[in-house]
């Protein structure tokens, strides 16, 4: 049995022109780590909210542990929410501030200072104890704001883009505390961020959402290698995928495809369920990611595709190479430094097993 359940889950705020939230599905499984992803105001604060019990469901049902909470108030859904602004009362110590729910809720005074113990001693809070909110760095609020969560030994963490406020630097390390802190705490965590970085690495499961609506529910594995549609594929990445025009052919027994005048031969059974799906002949976008295209010199010639370096980037351990045949902009990944001159001509070279197949009108993935 799924732990957490939205079913057929739908907002729509008074006032606004159109629903923020439509027929969100989705099952949650004990101890799994979600991440809600997409870009500002597709909807996963306002789906947080309504699982938190902080905003008023417009239809559908969310179930926790086989019963439905629409009705319950936030306090007793077992939920500890960790906001955007962490939200700690500024004339409080850093202990005050993490024992301060526990002592709401009456707690015992032995059992709170074993609690407060542990809690600053996982989140390496131990010579912070004393100071008040504004003699921390941002980094140390973040984790007062999750140590209050913790200690009430809650079912479920939600967490709320708790990352944005803080430097790229200071990100990236509590990233890994935050992993660190589920590997440790072995509960469920869902986690909203617009960045995906931090959804491919800390989601066990991630959920893809654009304008409300559910793009694509799988691992960070799987997104990045079967991609539902073109928006999954563009937002998952960096750079992004690039999309090409292309056709698909049927000739002389072969199946292939023709990106401009260069021609990527498919396999067999790639080309039977293009086939089956009546795309041979047809127009497809053909998606390929910055990683996966080869770059042959003229020198080696090479039927690939011909194109000019329009720009490169070094970025140490990799240099990006941006490339440009009349209308057609393709971005390239090389490891090391790339000693190419800028306006010189290469060619590209695209794998029928690293390229994607998207409906040009739907722009669903034809292959998946
Ligand atoms: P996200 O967290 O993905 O950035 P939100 O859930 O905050 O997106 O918002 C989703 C949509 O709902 C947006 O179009 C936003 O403008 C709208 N919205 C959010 N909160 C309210 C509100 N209180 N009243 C009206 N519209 C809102
Ligand atoms: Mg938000």
């Amino acid at each position: 049995m799924s732990f957490i359940e939205f079913k057929n889950i739908e907002k729509e705020y008074k006032n606004a022109k159109r629903k923020s939230v439509t027929d969100f599905n989705l099952d949650i499984k004990e101890k799994e780590f979600i991440v809600f992803v997409g870009p500002s105001g597709c909807g996963k604060s306002t789906t947080l909210r309504m699982l938190a019990g902080f905003e008023e469901i417009s239809g559908g049902t969310i179930s926790i542990d086989g019963q439905v909470v629409n009705n319950k108030e936030a306090k007793e859904r077992g939920i500890a929410m960790v906001f955007q602004n962490y939200a700690l009362y500024p004339h409080m110590t850093v202990e005050k501030n993490i024992s301060f729910g526990l002592r709401n809720i009456k707690t015992p005074e032995g059992e709170i200072k074993k609690k407060v113990d542990w809690a600053v001693k996982i989140l390496g809070l131990e010579e912070y104890r004393h100071r008040k909110p504004k003699n921390l760095s941002g980094g140390q609020r973040q984790r007062v704001a999750l140590g209050r969560a913790i200690v009430r030994n809650q079912k479920v963490f939600l967490m709320d883009e708790p990352l944005s406020n803080l430097d790229a630097k200071l990100r990236n390390k509590m990233r890994a505390e935050i992993h660190h802190l589920y590997q440790m705490l072995k509960t469920t965590f869902i986690y909203v961020t617009h960045d995906q970085t931090e959804a491919m690495t800390l989601g066990t499961k991630i959920v893809v959402m654009k304008d409300g609506i559910v793009q694509q529910v799988a691992s960070a594995e799987e997104l990045y290698r079967n991609p539902a549609n073109v928006f999954v594929a563009q937002f998952i990445g960096s750079p992004q995928m690039n999309l090409l025009h292309g056709k698909i052919f049927y000739r002389d027994k072969k199946y292939f495809l023709m990106v401009h005048d260069h021609r990527i031969d498919l396999p067999k059974e790639k080309g039977e369920k293009l086939e089956q799906k009546d795309y041979i002949g047809k127009k497809v976008f053909v998606g390929v990611r910055p990683e996966d295209v080869e770059v042959l010199d003229m020198s080696r010639g090479g039927d690939g595709l011909k194109m000019n370096i329009e720009a490169q980037e070094l970025l140490g351990a990799q240099t990006n190479l941006f490339l440009k045949r009349k209308n057609t902009h393709i971005a390239v990944v090389v490891k090391g430094r790339s000693d190419r001159v800028i306006g010189s001509e290469c060619a590209i070279c695209l794998d029928a097993d690293k390229i994607h197949l998207f409906d040009i009108d739907t722009e669903k993935n034809i292959l998946k």
